[in-house]
C-alpha cells in the first residue's frame, strides 16, 4: 500500500511539472504559430514559403505533443455528456477492428444494462483507441483483444487497500490482451508521461500517461495488470450514472401549469 501510496503521490508531482510546462509552452506555440500564419500570407509561392510551412507543421506537432501532456496533468477541459457505455463502444467497434488488422481477433462483451456515465466520449474514445493501439504493438504475431463494459460496485474496503480508489459504483471498461505482457518494472513506470520501449519514432511515451490523467480528471481509477508471455489488462473505472441521474439544464421557461377552469 505504501508503494502505491508513493506512486500516486509521484504522479500527482508530475502531472503539476509536465501540466504547468504544457500549459505555458501551448501559449508560446499559439503565438509562434499565429506569427508564422501572418508572415504566409504575405510571401509568394516558392522556397521560403515552403520552409515556412514546414515550420507551421512542425509547430503543429508541438501543439500535439503539449495537448497530450496537458491531458496528463489533468488541464484539459473535458466535455463531458451523458453516455451509455455499451452503445458507444459498439459503434467504436468497426474503428478499431480495422485499426487492429486482421491479426487480431476483437471481442466485445457488453454485460447488463445501467452503463450510463457522465464523460468526454472523444476523450474516451481517444483513451480506447491508445490502449488498442497498444495491445496491437504487444501482439506482433496476432492474437486477440476482449474488450468487456459491466457495471461493478466498488466497496469501503477496496477504498481501503487502495489509496487512490473512492468508493461507489462505477462502470468498468475492461481491455484484455493476449500480448507479450510487461515485466514489474516496466509495469512500474508505463503511465509516467516519456517513458517507453518502443523504438525511437514508433512510441511518444504519452498514450498510458494521458488515458491515466483523463480517467482521473473523470473521477474515475486506471489499473494496470500485465504478465509476460500472457498479456496485459487495462481496467478504466468511470463513475456510473443512473438515466434518472442525468443531469439536465435549468429550464428557460418553466413549463407553467394551467389554471383549474
Ligand atoms: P508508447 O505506446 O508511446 O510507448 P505508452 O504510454 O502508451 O507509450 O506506453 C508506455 C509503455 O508501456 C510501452 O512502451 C510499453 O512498454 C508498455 N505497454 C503499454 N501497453 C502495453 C501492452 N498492452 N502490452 C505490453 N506493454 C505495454
Amino acid at each position: 500500500i505504501e508503494e502505491d501510496l508513493r506512486q500516486a503521490q509521484k504522479m500527482e508531482a508530475l502531472g503539476q511539472l509536465t501540466g504547468g510546462i504544457a500549459h505555458d509552452f501551448r501559449n508560446l506555440l499559439t503565438v509562434i504559430s499565429g506569427n508564422l500564419e501572418m508572415i504566409e500570407d504575405k510571401l509568394p509561392q516558392g522556397r521560403l514559403r515552403d520552409i515556412l510551412q514546414e515550420a507551421q507543421e512542425v509547430t503543429a506537432d508541438g501543439a500535439k505533443l503539449t495537448g497530450q501532456l496537458l491531458a496528463f496533468g489533468r488541464r484539459q477541459p473535458l466535455n463531458p455528456q451523458f453516455d451509455d457505455l455499451g452503445q458507444l463502444v459498439t459503434g467504436f467497434s468497426d474503428l478499431l477492428r480495422r485499426t487492429l488488422g486482421e491479426n487480431i481477433k476483437l471481442s466485445t462483451v457488453i454485460a447488463g444494462s445501467g452503463l450510463g456515465v457522465l464523460v468526454d466520449s472523444s476523450q474516451l474514445q481517444n483513451a480506447i483507441l491508445n490502449i488498442a493501439l497498444n495491445a496491437r504493438d504487444a501482439m506482433p504475431k496476432g492474437g486477440s483483444l476482449t474488450m468487456e463494459i459491466s457495471r461493478v460496485h466498488l466497496d469501503d474496503n477496496c477504498a481501503k487497500t487502495y489509496p487512490e480508489v473512492r468508493s461507489g459504483n462505477f462502470v468498468l471498461i475492461s481491455m484484455s490482451d493476449t500480448g507479450l505482457g510487461m515485466t514489474d518494472e516496466v509495469k512500474k513506470h508505463a503511465i509516467e508521461p516519456f517513458f517507453t520501449t518502443k523504438q525511437a519514432g514508433s512510441g511518444t511515451g504519452l498514450g498510458l500517461s494521458m488515458v491515466y490523467g483523463f480517467v482521473k480528471q473523470s473521477g474515475g481509477h486506471l489499473q494496470l495488470y500485465s504478465e509476460v508471455g500472457r498479456g496485459t489488462t487495462v481496467r478504466i473505472y468511470l463513475p456510473a450514472m443512473a438515466a434518472s441521474q442525468q443531469p439536465e439544464c435549468i429550464q428557460e421557461k418553466p413549463a407553467v401549469a394551467e389554471p383549474l377552469p
